[in-house]
């Protein structure tokens, strides 16, 4: 069994959604691992991790939903960086995901992306990308 493990480096923005799925598969490309799993891992309290649609309406759509289900501004009790929400976001949303390698190609379904979600930049983001097999 073999491991392969690389960072991603994000210059992030307030509040966006980035589309990471081909810099996971360059990594996973480079790794020549062919049959085993691929860890995807925000490093961050207050960013997101996860698989699904990308395109613009939805994105605008997701981002409205998290921000009415948990608001920025509440009685939050969080000391010092009044950022709260976004710790709460993350920890609702999930920091990581796992996709199936097969062939050295990620199983991703036709519609899906890796997307990383920024919930409190701009900052200065790394992700953790471990690719397990053979
Ligand atoms: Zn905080």
């Amino acid at each position: 069994m073999k491991t392969y493990s690389k960072h991603i480096a994000l210059n992030t923005e307030k509040k966006e959604i980035i589309n990471i799925t081909s810099r996971v598969q360059m990594i996973l490309h480079d790794s020549g691992i062919k049959e085993g799993m691929c860890l995807v891992n925000s490093m961050h309290t207050t960013s997101a991790l996860f698989i699904n649609e990308d395109e613009q309406g939805l994105k605008q759509d997701l981002l409205k939903t998290i921000e009415e289900l948990i608001p920025q501004e509440n009685d939050y009790k969080h000391f010092g960086d009044d950022n709260a929400h976004a710790h709460i976001k993350s920890m609702i949303l999930g920091r990581g995901v796992t996709i199936a390698v097969s062939e050295n190609k990620l199983e991703l379904g036709q519609w899906e992306q890796i997307m990383f979600l920024e919930l409190d930049g701009p900052r200065t983001r790394k992700i953790a990308v471990k690719i397990i097999g053979e």
